[in-house]
């Protein structure tokens, strides 16, 4: 029997998301009912919203979240009902060729729940990153549930479904940053931040902090920010070079997805360092860079797909590091809402008032 939820809808381009009646199906072979605890504001949602994904209105946003299963369908094995899990939206194929190569984190071939949730009118939803748990309950993959321990708040565990795990995954999987490394961050939102979070938690020396407003700035202190600097004011290739004994960081993230900015992270690497591009470009940018720089300064230039995370082995470590004090995931959530303060929370977000806001159910 199918039953009718609450949920967030994005109808069409730029419109006010609206609270609507979803239909979610019982869950069919190797699918999973979740019913959410808690789902984190992203900007993706954001951009689902302003048609900048993909034109398949009506989405169902939302994708930040944890929960706890309600129901399994057949040859369900990896969760039961009761668990509490971290919603992902890499559920690994293990058939692939970069999963037969042993890189499941790259996985060519993710997948989502074959069902489709619906509106009352039968309207097929596109639910946000195949998730779409900005919802009372979702129908997913079993895959693309992590069970964790319930240490943590659902509010908090939550965001490691996507930007935070994003964020700490650049700097320890994507940058391998490690112990005396000093590493530059360029964007300090709740991407930028958990980068930073991660770089402290790999044994960086020196982290240095780069955005152009001075509130973020502070709030990438509490993750760990031994420098900061406001881009707008000062030059910030200068300023990481000043710190790091005139050479640059060995580490350079870029969170925001812009080109002049990622040119300032490939300008503030020292020499064989790597840079990092975590934030995600709009489909019409084009990058430049001096080519004989790329060839002469050594390194590697890498791009981060969501951290390079494994959810099974990543989520639950980085939950049991939450626990022990070592990973402070509660600064990210600057505050909680319900499903009825989502269209606000995309305004707070834009005017970079806030992390995250997250929706509690
Ligand atoms: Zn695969
Ligand atoms: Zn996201």
């Amino acid at each position: 029997m199918s039953q009718q939820v609450r949920g967030v809808i994005a109808r069409s381009k730029g419109a006010p998301v609206t609270i609507e009646t979803v239909v979610i199906p019982d869950p069919g072979p190797g699918e999973a009912v979740v019913k959410v605890e808690a789902c984190g504001v992203c900007h993706t949602d954001l951009h689902y919203r302003e048609g900048g994904i993909n034109d398949d209105f009506p989405f169902l946003l939302g994708h930040e979240a944890a929960g706890v299963v309600e129901a399994v369908g057949e040859g369900v094995t990896n969760v039961a009902p009761g668990d509490f899990v971290i919603l992902n939206w890499r559920a690994v194929c293990g058939t692939c060729r970069s999963c037969l190569r042993g890189r499941p984190w790259y996985c060519f071939s993710t997948f989502n729940a074959t069902q489709k949730m619906t509106l009352e009118d039968g309207t097929v939803l596109s639910p946000a990153l195949g998730i779409g748990a900005f919802a009372d309950k979702t129908l997913v993959a079993a895959g693309q549930c992590t069970k964790v321990d319930q240490a943590a708040p659902a509010s908090t565990a939550g965001l490691l479904g996507c930007g935070v795990m994003a964020g700490i995954g650049a700097a320890i999987n994507t940058g391998g940053v490690g112990r005396g490394d000093s590493v530059a961050v360029f964007g300090c939102g709740g991407v930028g931040d958990a980068a930073i979070a991660g770089a402290r938690l790999a044994g960086a020396h020196t982290i240095v902090a780069v955005d152009v407003d001075d509130r973020k700035l502070e709030w990438a202190k509490e993750f760990g920010a031994t420098h900061t600097v406001n881009a707008a004011q000062h030059d910030a290739v200068e300023f990481v070079k000043s710190v790091t004994n005139g050479n640059g960081a060995d580490v350079c993230i870029e969170a925001v997805g812009n080109p002049a900015v990622y040119r300032q992270a490939f300008e503030s690497r020292d020499l064989a360092g790597t840079v990092v591009l975590v934030g995600v470009p709009r489909p019409d940018m084009t990058l430049e860079l001096p080519f004989i720089e790329v060839f002469g300064r050594g390194g590697a230039l890498k791009s981060s797909w969501y951290g390079d995370c494994l959810p099974s082995r990543d989520f639950p470590m980085l939950i049991d590091l939450y626990r022990q004090g070592r990973l402070p995931l509660d600064k990210f959530v600057s505050e909680t809402i319900g499903l009825d303060g989502v269209e606000e929370a995309f305004h707070k977000m834009e005017r970079g008032e806030v992390l995250r806001s997250v929706v509690v159910l």
